[in-house]
Formats: structure tokens, C-alpha cells, sequence
């Protein structure tokens, strides 16, 4: 049946609402994680904040679950409600940049992608994820960590202003001086505090140029990888990215020589945005400490660089994580990655270690509502990916052991809302740690006291918490 003022809604939008009468009904529903398959009642396509504004409306008329969609990457599934209302801005792609200044101006609904090719136009940058397909949207608003970690900090640490279309449907510009509360919220917050139609990003100078350094191992040589990661990423220059990759599976990929195409191993990524002679003594000693099975090291286009990982996480994949925040790579920890890795069973499923540093670093935590400690050196990321829901289900249990594993070896450093999944509800509130969840859910009080942005990792309103 369909649903009441639909057709008054298609009149009010400029953008395309769908329904299940449409025939791409199907594709708009689709998200990246295929295990998310969810059927909301109407998908409103937004051109502009009077459209979100619009949609927010309808929704709240008929009590309707209310969601936000930018690039569709997220692991929180009860984000898609069915029979809900998703309020979708994958039409609202544009970006425009001002290289004088340094700044550029983000649609919402903008992914890595549609950023980097934009800013790259004048050599210019900001921190994005390491999937470029991933939406700006999501990956901004819980923090936002990628290659530049090390030189320019989160995504957010280079957040400048933004445009929010809040729950009652005004269209607020914030920044500092703005609506500074906010501001603050929604650099670590996530969706919770209105639907951000716009984000202006101070940007870097970065390539178009840069350096890749992959080294691939066996899985028998885990922990000396291991332990030569945490070394090079004790050092890291600031004009320097590292991914420890536990698990990986070597593409097929020209550089993959044919006969290690397939296996499973242990890689260390060393991006360098500086001289070439730079990247070359930052990977030397890599070479020196421990003989790879292969390696690719080229000077590649900075834009190439953000998608190296894309074929690994493709459209569809079924998905699941577990992810914490580590002060150190104990030896400890490192044993235990290398013991669990065997035991995964999808081929794509592994573990991220990402190093966090440099810029990110020097954040003062009160700075930001992000919930990893900037005392934290690392992230890890138990990623169970699998081509089917039957592989993901036994991944997705060896994603919680080994995460359980891990946590027994960890310090207490909160957790970053992005690597959160819906069974992770509990974790939200331990993620950020008191003082800084009831700062959030005071500014939630403000903006959105009767909680409409809720599918997703929610705080709830201050009044609403029991006492
Ligand atoms: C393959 C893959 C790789 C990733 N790599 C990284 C990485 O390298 N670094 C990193 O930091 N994270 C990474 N992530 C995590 C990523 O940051 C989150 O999944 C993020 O939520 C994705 O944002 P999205 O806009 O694509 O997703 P969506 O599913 O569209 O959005 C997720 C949630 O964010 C909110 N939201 C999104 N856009 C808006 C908006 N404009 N206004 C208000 N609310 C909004 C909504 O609550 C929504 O439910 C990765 C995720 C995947 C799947």
C-alpha cells in the first residue's frame, strides 16, 4: 500500500522520491554491505537543505524512523530502517575548491572520490579514508582517518565550518564562532545532530605526486612484520602514511608476481608525500630488517594512492567489524594477531592496523567529540568481508573472538564510532567515555530533543537518559 502524501512530497522536493513502485526501487535501497538488505517505505533524494528540510517534515508527520544516507558505507545496519524514510544525498555530490585559500567547500553526499579529484585539480588535499568509494559524509562526521593521518590530522581536526539542517528544519551554518556547541558535536559525533548538507575543509598541499612502498610476507613470518611496523611506525615522519595489512590476500595484480597471487600474508604500506629520496630512506631499512616475498614500490598519482585498496572492499561485499583503539602494539597483541589469522575462512576477511600519530596527535582530545584518545598509536580493525552471507557468518564469529582476544591485551583508549556495528549499541557510550558522551548528549538535548536522528550509533537526548 502506498504511503499517504508521497505524491505531495514528490511535489515539494526538487530531487527524485522513491517508493517501491519505482523500478530502481532496488538499486536505491542497495548499500555497500550486502548483508544489509533492508526495505524502507520511501527513499527522498535531496538536492538541497530546503529538500532535507522537506523530508524531515514528512517524516516526523507520520512518526516515521528517520535516516541519513552520504555514501552508504556504514556498518550500522539498523541505519536503513524498514518501512522507514532514508534521507538520501547521493545526489548532492558537488565540490568547489578555492586553491588560494586553501579550502574546499563538500556536498554531503560527496565520496573520497568526488574530494580528492576535486582538490587534487591543485595539488591540493585533505585526510580521507583508504577506500575511495566510501562516503565524506559518514567518514567525516565519527572522525575520519586515512593516509594523511600523520600530516594533516582526522578529517575532522581539518574541519573548518559545515552546513546542518537540524531536526526542526532550520538550515544552520556552523563553524567556531557559530553554533560553536554544534560545531564540536559533529566533529566526532555522527549523525546524531542533523543532516550536514555542506562541509568546508581546509586542505594541504599533497602530490599530485607521491610514493608507495607495499611489502608482502608469508603468514609465517607475522610477527617479525609485525614488530617491524610498530618500529617504522614509532618514527613516522609527518609526510609519511602506514597501514599494517594482518591477513591480507595478495591480489592479482600486476605487481603480485602470478605465483603469490592468492595468498594469505602480512603487509606493511609506507605512503610518502614528500621527495622521493624521503620515501626511499623511510622503506630502506624495511628492506634491510626483513627480505619480502614481493614488493611494489612506485611513484604513483596521489588520487591512485586512495583507491589501491578499492578492489579489496567492492560494492556488495558481505561485512562485518570489530574494531579497538590501542595506546601500543604489545608483544602481547602481536602474538595474538598472528595465532587468529590462520583461523579466518573468507579470503578478503582481515585485520587493519592503522598507526595514528604526527598531526593526529598533537589534537587536544576536549578539542574534538572523537572517541579513540588522541593518546592512542593505533586502530585496529577486524574486518570479516566475504563474497556470500554463509562465509561472512563464520568470519564475522572469528571477527568477535579475535576481537575479544585482543581486548584482554588492550588499554582502555575508547573507540571509533565508524568501526561500530548495530551489536556494538553498548559500546557507544564506552567509546567516548562519560564526561564527553554527556557532553554530547547535552548538545543533543539542544538540537534534537526528541531524538529523530537516532537510526544510528545513538546518544540519546540528556532528558531521556534514565537518571
Ligand atoms: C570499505 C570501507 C572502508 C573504510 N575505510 C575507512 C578508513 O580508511 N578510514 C575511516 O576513518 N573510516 C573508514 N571506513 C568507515 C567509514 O568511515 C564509515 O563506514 C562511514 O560511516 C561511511 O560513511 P558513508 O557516508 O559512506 O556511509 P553512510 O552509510 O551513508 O552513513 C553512515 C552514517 O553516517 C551518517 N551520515 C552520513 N552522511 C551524513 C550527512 N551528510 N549528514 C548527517 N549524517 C550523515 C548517518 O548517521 C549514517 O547512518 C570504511 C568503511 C568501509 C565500508
Amino acid at each position: 500500500m502506498r504511503m499517504s502524501g508521497i505524491d505531495a512530497l514528490r511535489a515539494q522536493l526538487s530531487g527524485r522520491v522513491i517508493d517501491e513502485s519505482n523500478t530502481d526501487y532496488d538499486s536505491a535501497r542497495a548499500v555497500w554491505n550486502g548483508e544489509i538488505n533492508r526495505k524502507p517505505a520511501v527513499i527522498a533524494r535531496c538536492t538541497g537543505p530546503s529538500d532535507v528540510a522537506a523530508a524531515i517534515a514528512f517524516g516526523r508527520e507520520r512518526a516515521m524512523s528517520i535516516s541519513v544516507r552520504g555514501g552508504g558505507h556504514g556498518y550500522w545496519e539498523a541505519a536503513l530502517p524498514d518501512g522507514g524514510l532514508v534521507i538520501d544525498l547521493s545526489d548532492m555530490r558537488g565540490v568547489s575548491v578555492d586553491p588560494g585559500s586553501h579550502r574546499a567547500w563538500c556536498s554531503g553526499g560527496a565520496t573520497i572520490a568526488d574530494l580528492d579529484v576535486a582538490t587534487q585539480r591543485h595539488g591540493l588535499a585533505v585526510t580521507g579514508g583508504t577506500v575511495s568509494h566510501t562516503g565524506v559524509g559518514g567518514l567525516t562526521l565519527g572522525g575520519g582517518f586515512g593516509w594523511l593521518v600523520h600530516k594533516a590530522g582526522l578529517t575532522i581536526d581539518n574541519l573548518l565550518a559545515a552546513e546542518v539542517v537540524t531536526a526542526d528544519g532550520r538550515t544552520l551554518g556552523v563553524s567556531a564562532d557559530e553554533y560553536a556547541d554544534l560545531f564540536w558535536a559533529i566533529r566526532g559525533g555522527g549523525g546524531n545532530f542533523g543532516v550536514v548538507t555542506g562541509f568546508e575543509f581546509r586542505l594541504h598541499e599533497v602530490g599530485p605526486l607521491v610514493y608507495l612502498g607495499l611489502f608482502f610476507w608469508g603468514l609465517d613470518q607475522g610477527m617479525e612484520v609485525l614488530r617491524l611496523g610498530r618500529e617504522v611506525a614509532a618514527s613516522l615522519p609527518r609526510d609519511a602514511g602506514l597501514l599494517l595489512a594482518a591477513g591480507l590476500t595478495a591480489p592479482a595484480a600486476p605487481y603480485v608476481p602470478a605465483h603469490y597471487r592468492g595468498t594469505p600474508g602480512f603487509g606493511l604500506l609506507v605512503a610518502g608525500f614528500g621527495s622521493a629520496q624521503e620515501h626511499a630512506a623511510l622503506i630502506a631499512p624495511i628492506r634491510e630488517a626483513l627480505p619480502a616475498m614481493f614488493e611494489f614500490v612506485t611513484p604513483l598519482p596521489y588520487v591512485e594512492l586512495q583507491k589501491i585498496l578499492d578492489e579489496s572492499a567492492p560494492w556488495g561485499s558481505h561485512a562485518y567489524e570489530k574494531s579497538l583503539c590501542l595506546r601500543e602494539l604489545s608483544d602481547e597483541s602481536i602474538v595474538a594477531f598472528t595465532d587468529l589469522i590462520p583461523r579466518k575462512s573468507s579470503p578478503m576477511s582481515f585485520v587493519q592496523i592503522f598507526p595514528l600519530g604526527g598531526a593526529f596527535a598533537a589534537v587536544n582530545d576536549s578539542d574534538t567529540a572523537f572517541g579513540c584518545s588522541r593518546a592512542a598509536r593505533f586502530v585496529v580493525n577486524t574486518v570479516a568481508v566475504a563474497p556470500n552471507a554463509e562465509l561472512l557468518a563464520t568470519d564475522r564469529a572469528w571477527a568477535r573472538s579475535a576481537w575479544q582476544t585482543l581486548v584482554s591485551h588492550s588499554s582502555d583508549t575508547g573507540g571509533y564510532l565508524n568501526f561500530l556495528a548495530d551489536d556494538d549499541s553498548d559500546r557507544v557510550h564506552t567509546a567516548y567515555g562519560p564526561a564527553k558522551y554527556q557532553r554530547l548528549a547535552q548538545i543533543k538535548a539542544r538540537y534534537d530533543p526528541d531524538n529523530v536522528f537516532r537510526m544510528n550509533p545513538n546518544i540519546k537526548p540528556a532528558m531521556l537518559q534514565k537518571p
